[in-house]
């Protein structure tokens, strides 16, 4: 009679966590030579190799940016450069929050920035100062396009 209320070994065998599937040493070897021929992927152009500004900021005219059309952000105005292409005073700039150049060069007018929201790091004038600044004639180029 107590047989049976007795719970057998056999109908309740011991819980075990499963085994996790782990690689014999030697494919986890082979696996990770495999991973290393894979092509490496970089988003985004490459970095100047000479950071050396040469090129004036279309935006504040100072010259500032080592290369143009990668992505670079102005220390002066903090515009991020898209590349003489979209250089276009009434078209809107995504990665410079759909301000248009126009407008960011009135805001570099006003508070030496090229978005309001970042008054608070313009730059002093002597600061500015450090950077050579591009001619006003070549401004006026860009601002027929
Ligand atoms: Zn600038």
């Amino acid at each position: 009679m107590h047989k049976e209320t007795r719970m057998s070994k056999k109908a309740f065998p011991r819980l075990r966590r499963p085994r996790e599937p782990r690689l014999r040493p030697c494919a986890a070897v082979r696996q990770r030579e495999w991973l290393k021929t894979l092509p490496v992927v970089r988003k985004g152009p490459l970095p100047p190799k000479d950071w050396t500004p040469k090129h004036a900021c279309p935006c504040c005219d100072y010259i500032t940016l080592a290369e143009r059309g990668i992505g670079l952000i102005c220390p002066v105005c903090w515009w991020q450069d898209e590349g003489l292409a979209r250089d276009i005073l009434n078209l809107p700039s995504p990665i410079n929050r759909e301000l248009t150049l126009s407008a960011a060069r009135e805001n570099f007018q006003r508070c030496g920035v090229c978005d309001t929201s970042l008054a608070a790091f313009a730059l002093s004038v002597a600061e500015r100062e450090k950077f050579a600044r591009r001619q006003v004639e070549q401004t006026d180029v860009a601002a027929q396009i």
